[in-house]
C-alpha cells in the first residue's frame, strides 16, 4: 500500500485527500441517486479500453456522494486476479470511502466454456446488460451504487441501485457535453 501510494505523482495525492476530506464531510443519505455527474473525456477513455480489448476490465469510480448526486472524479484500476473474455474478477476491493461506482467492460461476442468465440446475431449495443454475474452484486451486503459498462468507445449504458436495492437502468445515458 505504502510503495503504491508514493508511486503516485503528486497531482493524484492531492486529488485524493481532496476526496477523502469531501467523502468525510459528505453525509451518507439514504434514498435514490438520480443525477451522476461526471467527467467526459474519462468516459471517453473508457470507451476506448472496451474497444481495443480482449478481455474483461474493471475500474473503481472515485468519487463522492452528495444527496442524490454521485460526482465521479477517477477510474482507478485495482489488481486483477483474473480476466477473461467473459469474467473479470479484481484481487482487492474497491477502496470502500472513495468508491461511488464501477466500470467494466462487456466483449461483443459470445464465448464457449472453453473461450472459444461463438458466431451471434447480436448487436454490440444487446451486450450492454448486466449479465446475471452483474445482478447478482445487488445482493451483497454493500452493494455498489452505481455500474456503468461500455461494450465500443460509442457504447455504454449504465444503472444506479433503487429504493428497492435493484439496479435500474439510466435513461439518459450517456451524459452529454453542456
Ligand atoms: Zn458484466
Amino acid at each position: 500500500m505504502g510503495r503504491r501510494a508514493q508511486a503516485l505523482p503528486v497531482i493524484s495525492r492531492w486529488i485524493i485527500a481532496w476526496l477523502l476530506w469531501w467523502a468525510a464531510c459528505t453525509q451518507q443519505l439514504k434514498g435514490q441517486v438520480t443525477t451522476v455527474t461526471w467527467y467526459l473525456p474519462m468516459l471517453q477513455e473508457l470507451g476506448g479500453i472496451a474497444d481495443t480489448a480482449t478481455v474483461e476490465h474493471v475500474r473503481c469510480l472515485l468519487g463522492a456522494r452528495r444527496a442524490d448526486t454521485l460526482y465521479v472524479v477517477v477510474a482507478w484500476a485495482p489488481r486483477m486476479a483474473f480476466s477473461s473474455p467473459v469474467v473479470a474478477k479484481p484481487t482487492e476491493e474497491c477502496p470502500p470511502l472513495l468508491t461511488v461506482g464501477e466500470w467494466h467492460n462487456h466483449l461483443p461476442h459470445e464465448y464457449a466454456i472453453t473461450g472459444e468465440q461463438l458466431p451471434t446475431h447480436r448487436t454490440a449495443a444487446e451486450f450492454c446488460e448486466l449479465s446475471p454475474i452483474d445482478r447478482r452484486r445487488e445482493r451483497v451486503p454493500n452493494p455498489v451504487l452505481f455500474q456503468v459498462i461500455s461494450v465500443t468507445k460509442d457504447i455504454s449504458c449504465a444503472w444506479v441501485l433503487n429504493h428497492e436495492g435493484r439496479y435500474e437502468r439510466v435513461s439518459d445515458w450517456p451524459p452529454r457535453a453542456p
